[in-house]
């Protein structure tokens, strides 16, 4: 496979720390460039994120020299000397869609962990084992923006990476039609540990601005046809969500009730669940997990810190599959937030479209 440089904006905060670290020793992607806000800009990796390395594994050493760039003023260097980027920054909406537009149009297309495109129809949001086909979606996109290898592609919100894969395999068969999600979610969510959000110790708050509506809307979105140059999202199935934030590092788990159009049985859908496999186990991504989707027979699994880095945090778990009394079946998901659910679900992303071309 063809090597590609790589420029990570935002590379100080928690998705972009998590990014150095899939990136460290990646055979396809090398680091060139790390850029954040001007108030890093200048600072060596290492002292830019001294006393904030939130990372279990100690900050990879071929990084810590790096002196960082800034996102927004060294673009055009930046695009210059990059393949592609990936970008995860905190910083308000409407400045995150003009950096973004502004790398593309530099023809460097961005992987993007942000949510301000998410919601645009000609933007891919892709789970590679999902809906890889909507990255065909990029010619339109880089007619509207005049480009010629620069678009903007996306990864969904970490809350749906749960339910979305448990849901998928079931959807052409037996036709999901609604579903209730209750999600409980690790605080690395949020970007942050138990040191910089002390309110959470033996707590549960159950509010996460804004993520019961994506929780609703993004799925439709993932299960989308293209048509005219645009996604146009799927109508069904009905989901009802409620978000908490919950005293866990790392890992989103939700609690789901769903109905069908035609109602499997529990042993069809646990064979459907541990034979899946996407487009990204077919291709054998190195970032792929060899299954998607695990089933546990146990009924107290999964549990957040048993199962949420299971094979390196790319799998998905669902397990105690029962009868609902108002549903046709309740059952439980979790997902890794900070490596499915967003660095993790980026890079195979990047694989993907690696793979079929869009970087060449
Ligand atoms: P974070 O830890 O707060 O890090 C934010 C990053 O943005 C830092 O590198 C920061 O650089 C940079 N930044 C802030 N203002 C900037 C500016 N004006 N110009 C350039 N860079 C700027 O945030 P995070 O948790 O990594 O999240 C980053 C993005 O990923 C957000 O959009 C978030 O919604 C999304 N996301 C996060 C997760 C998760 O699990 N954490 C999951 C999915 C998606 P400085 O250090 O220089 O300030």
């Amino acid at each position: 496979m063809k090597q590609f440089s790589v420029g990570i904006i935002g590379a100080t905060g928690m998705v972009g720390q998590r990014l150095l670290t899939l990136l460290e020793n990646h055979p396809w992607f090398n680091v060139k460039i790390l850029a954040a806000s001007p108030s890093s800009a200048g600072k060596k990796y290492k002292d830019a994120t001294s006393g904030r390395w939130a990372m279990k594994t100690p900050l990879p050493e071929k990084f810590a020299e790096m002196v960082i760039l800034d996102a927004a003023a060294d673009k055009e260097k930046i695009a210059a000397e990059v393949d592609f980027v990936f970008c995860a920054v905190n910083m308000p909406k409407a400045e995150i869609k003009a950096l973004e537009e502004a790398y593309a149009k530099l023809e460097c297309p961005v992987m993007s962990n942000n949510s301000a495109f998410r919601m645009a129809d000609d933007v891919p949001m892709i789970i590679p084992e999902i809906n890889p086909e909507h990255a065909e979606i990029i010619a339109s996109q880089r007619a509207r923006l005049g480009t010629k290898r620069g678009f903007i592609a996306v990864k969904s919100n970490c809350s749906i990476q749960s339910y979305v894969p448990a849901f998928h395999p079931l959807m052409e068969e037996f036709e999901v039609t609604k579903a209730t999600v209750c999600t409980y979610q690790a605080i690395s969510g949020a970007g942050k540990t138990f040191e910089t959000m002390p309110e959470i110790v033996d707590n549960v708050i159950p509010f996460i601005g804004g993520e019961d509506e994506k929780s609703e809307i993004e799925p439709l979105k993932i299960w989308g046809k293209i048509s005219d140059g645009k996604i146009i999202p799927a109508v069904s199935p009905i989901i009802s969500a409620q978000c908490y934030r919950v005293p866990v590092t790392d890992g989103h788990m939700a609690a789901v009730s769903v109905s069908f159009k035609r109602k499997p049985t529990k042993e069809q859908m646990i064979k459907i669940w541990r034979e899946y496999e996407g487009e990204p186990q077919k291709l054998g991504l190195p970032s792929a997990p060899k299954h998607f989707l695990y089933y546990f027979d146990e009924d107290n699994r999964p549990q957040t810190k048993l199962d949420r880095d299971l094979e390196n945090g790319m799998a998905v778990s669902i397990g105690r599959l029962r009868e609902d009394s108002i549903f046709d079946y309740k059952f439980v998901c979790l997902s890794h937030n900070t490596l499915r659910g967003a660095a993790g679900g980026g890079v195979l992303m990047a694989e993907l479209l690696a793979a079929k071309g869009y970087f060449d």
